[in-house]
């Protein structure tokens, strides 16, 4: 890893910044090849052409309203006291295909969305009308044009409507679609392969002994990155056994564009399978990173494919920060976006905070408008506060407390 990141053991006064890491982790991503997808699974990808307009949008003149097609000229005197009285020789629904002509002196009944009719240069209202079906009495002149949708008006053949980098929200596939796109080429939702580590781990549902806990980081993992727009794998549960670890990471390698690991990369020591099994491949790079909770993490690549690699700590807590900070702008690089950094806000703090030297803190938080009120229980076990924030308070490496009334950055938790 280069970029300023500082790998663990290359001094102990050297942190790595979260910036500097962030920064290492994003030049080594390249973005998935591209893919085709149909549009109904295109939502949440980022294209990576062009949308162009096959057609003008509209293709046809079509009518705004339910009323009637005209001649303007036919209804240029009309007024309550003395309305144009036109006989109506047909109707037109939207979908109706027929090559339908107006007579002048004559109307046509016409729906919402059909063609006008040749002949024809404006649509009057039904409601200046009588509403009359074999004759007519319009009330009110209609200027040329009105309540017509004309050619080309939305957009033109060959305009550009979507541009490669943008990620497909629904709107984004209502223009494909209108643009007549069967499929968009797209990079696709990155597969994210979680594994949780840990003799300790139980699974949720089933009963817990002394000694063992029930396996939330597999899950919280799992859901934070389907969360961040990635399809999300989980295997829970690998056993604290460093002949283990690698297999069951090659095991996963076939179905995964990332993979994260959580747990055994503590300071070291036997138990900390994952920094052991993955220090020979020597692909993978373990840091400290000057941040709380968060410090102990890992960044590599794995396999033939080179497919990255993070192993992020086991408490639940600097799991989940870990993931926001690093993983999520990851999924989005996966993309060849940049758009999955938490939003940031200031806030005034409600009451004091600590923070330890020399690293930045990130304080659960419950953020209301422009207040935020750090949480009791901040340590990186207690998943219960965890539920209760929304915001994350930034702290800054160089201060250890601040005092209430003090404005802070705050991080808006997705
Ligand atoms: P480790 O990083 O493996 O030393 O784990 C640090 C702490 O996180 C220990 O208290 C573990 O029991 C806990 N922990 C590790 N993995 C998980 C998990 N998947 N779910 C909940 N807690 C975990
Ligand atoms: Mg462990």
């Amino acid at each position: 890893m280069s970029q300023g990141a500082t790998p663990e053991g290359s001094g102990s006064a050297s942190l790595t910044t979260v910036e500097a890491y962030q920064k290492a982790i994003l030049s080594a991503i390249n973005p998935l090849a591209p893919v085709s997808l149909e549009l109904a699974d295109a939502e949440g990808c980022v294209l990576a052409e062009d949308v162009t307009a096959a057609v003008a949008l509209p293709s046809f003149d079509n009518s705004s309203m339910d009323g009637y097609a005209v001649l303007a000229a036919d209804v240029a005197g009309a007024s309550q006291e003395s309305p144009a009285t036109l006989r109506v020789t047909g109707e037109i629904a939207a979908g109706d295909i027929g090559a339908h002509r107006l007579a002048p002196g004559t109307a046509m009944r016409i729906l919402t969305g059909a063609q006008v009719p040749a002949g024809a240069d404006a649509v009057v209202p039904v409601e200046w009308t009588n509403d009359g079906n074999t004759e007519v009495a319009i009330y009110r002149p209609a200027d040329a044009g009105n309540a017509i949708r004309h050619v080309g008006g939305d957009a033109t053949a060959g305009e550009t409507l979507l541009t490669a980098g943008t990620r497909l929200r629904p709107m984004h596939i209502a223009v494909a679609a209108s643009a007549g796109r069967k499929a968009v080429s797209v990079r696709p939702r990155p597969r994210v392969v979680v594994l949780s580590t840990g003799d300790e781990l139980t699974e949720p549902g089933t009963p817990l002994v002394p000694g063992r806990i029930w396996d939330s980081n597999s899950y919280m993992i799992a859901a934070a990155a389907r969360e961040a727009g990635a399809v999300a794998f989980r295997r829970s549960g690998v056993p604290d056994d460093p002949a283990g670890v690698l297999p069951a990471l090659e095991e996963q390698l076939a179905r995964a564009d990332v993979l994260v690991t959580t747990g055994g990369v503590s300071m070291g020591g036997e138990h900390d399978v994952v920094k052991a099994a993955l220090r020979e491949l020597g692909t993978v790079n373990f840091m400290k990173v000057a941040m709380q909770p968060g410090m102990p993490q890992g960044f590599g690549v794995i396999g033939a494919d080179k497919v990255p690699l993070f192993t992020l700590p086991g408490n639940p807590v600097s799991a989940y920060v870990s993931f926001q900070l690093f993983v999520r702008p990851a999924i989005a690089a996966l993309q060849g976006a940049d758009d999955l950094s938490l939003p940031a806000t200031a806030a005034t703090l409600t009451s004091p905070v600590r923070s330890p030297s020399g690293r930045r803190s990130y304080l659960r938080a419950v953020l209301d408008g422009t207040r935020v009120t750090p949480l009791s229980g901040q340590q990186s076990h207690q998943i219960a506060s965890l539920g209760r924030a929304n915001a994350l308070i930034i702290v800054p490496e160089w201060e250890t407390q601040l005092p209430a009334g003090e404005s802070v950055d705050v991080l808006i938790l997705p």
